[in-house]
């Protein structure tokens, strides 16, 4: 390879050009992406954007249509799955009800000519990792969902694969054991120095795990970022809405300047960009609007807003405020416990919404369809 450096060696996975129709249906189009090795990747959009099919093409089961996949440099676009040696997890734990733990785990050892002593202490090696020491004489039915889940990770990393694809492993388990479990894979795959991907259609489940999202609709990748990246800087109105909620207000764009109701700001740097022209959506998260009481000597910094609703989340309260000024659209502000015990918000309170500029994410009015 030419000029094959360290600053310009061949990712550990690049996928170029992907495109898959089932029948006259397009189920991916143009997908790209390079992977580096150690990298925890989830794949997140709404069921049916074709995140499973994407995965399942890197895995060798599916067969792309157009399109290329590298593995360090070497193309591995059509060799058969087995010989790709990653490791895949699915939804469902998928182990062998008539194999014990044991046995469930060191199912994909069988062909890797490992001797007796060799697999034992993978086997024990494997057990501690996922916390199931002990456990090795016990049946699939007398485990718990987590646990079985736990058993069909080690069975996935046994053979040590090159890459770990995991397909909502997490979707059938209850929130608390999914909670953990996020952890725990996190954890395994760093210390194994895994390079993983996982499909998910959870965004707090993305967000809490990935080194990096790669934010997917309708077949095709619409961001490719870190967690904080796809949270604060959402390059469309579909990633701003998919991912957490979001505020959209009718704003303008003219000269550099945006207006919402009666405030006023410079357009952020990010968002100051050809498109963004004329009529747009401003959005701001619930957690960064500030609401404060109204008092005409300041209402220039803030749109006066009736209080319609109160929610109490636990950590913080969810406000629901009404603003004339915009159309009467609802807007929704998250007070933290301390601040409501600072500064009570009633139900019928008059309150001036205050919204940082450093936090207003902007978008083309034609955007608007793409929230649900
Ligand atoms: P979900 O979370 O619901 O599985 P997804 O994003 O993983 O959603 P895919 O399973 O990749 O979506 O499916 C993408 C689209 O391709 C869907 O509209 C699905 O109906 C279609 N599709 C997937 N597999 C096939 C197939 N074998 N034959 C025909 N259509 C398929």
């Amino acid at each position: 390879r030419q000029g094959a450096g360290p600053a310009n060696a061949a990712p550990f996975l690049r996928i170029s050009g992907i495109d898959k129709r089932f029948g006259s249906f397009s189920a991916l189009r143009n997908v790209s992406l390079d992977v580096e090795d150690g990298e925890f990747i989830c794949f997140l959009g709404p069921s049916g954007c074709g995140k499973s099919t994407l995965l399942r093409i890197i895995a060798g089961l599916e067969q792309q249509n157009a399109g290329t996949i590298h593995s360090l440099g070497q193309d591995i676009s059509n060799l058969p799955p087995a010989q790709r040696q990653f490791g895949i997890l699915f939804q469902s734990y998928a182990l062998f009800p008539n194999l014990n733990v044991r046995e469930n785990i060191v199912y994909g050892l069988r062909n890797r000519r490992m001797r007796g002593a060799e697999i034992d202490s993978r086997l024990h090696e494997l057990l501690e990792l996922i916390d199931l020491k002990g456990s090795e004489r016990k049946y699939p039915a007398q485990l718990s969902g987590g646990q079985q889940q736990r058993v069909a990770l080690a069975r996935a990393i046994a053979p040590a694969p090159r890459l770990l694809l995991l397909d909502e492993p997490l979707s059938a388990l209850d929130a608390k054991v999914r909670v953990h479990l996020r952890q725990q894979i996190r954890d395994l795959q760093r210390r194994l120095g895994l390079t993983a991907i996982m499909v998910t259609h959870d965004q707090e489940e993305a967000l809490s795990m990935a080194d990096r999202v790669v934010a997917m609709r309708d077949g095709e990748v619409e961001q490719i970022g870190t967690p904080t990246e796809i949270y604060h800087t959402p390059r469309s109105l579909f990633v701003a809405g998919f991912v957490g909620k979001m505020n959209i207000l009718p704003g303008r764009v003219a000269g550099g300047r945006l207006s919402i109701g009666s405030l006023n700001y410079a357009v952020p740097a990010l968002y100051d960009t050809a498109e963004n022209q004329g009529e747009v959506i401003a959005c701001l998260r619930p957690e960064q609007m500030r609401l404060r009481p109204l008092n005409a000597s300041e209402a220039g910094d803030a749109l006066p807003a009736q209080v319609t609703h109160l929610e109490f989340l636990g950590s913080a309260w969810r406000v629901t405020l009404v603003v004339p000024a915009l159309g009467d659209i609802e807007v929704t502000a998250d007070l933290s416990s301390r601040d409501m015990a600072d500064a009570p918000v009633a139900i019928g309170d008059r309150m001036g919404v205050v919204l940082p500029s450093e936090r207003l994410v902007v978008f083309p009015a034609s955007q608007t369809s793409q929230v649900r």
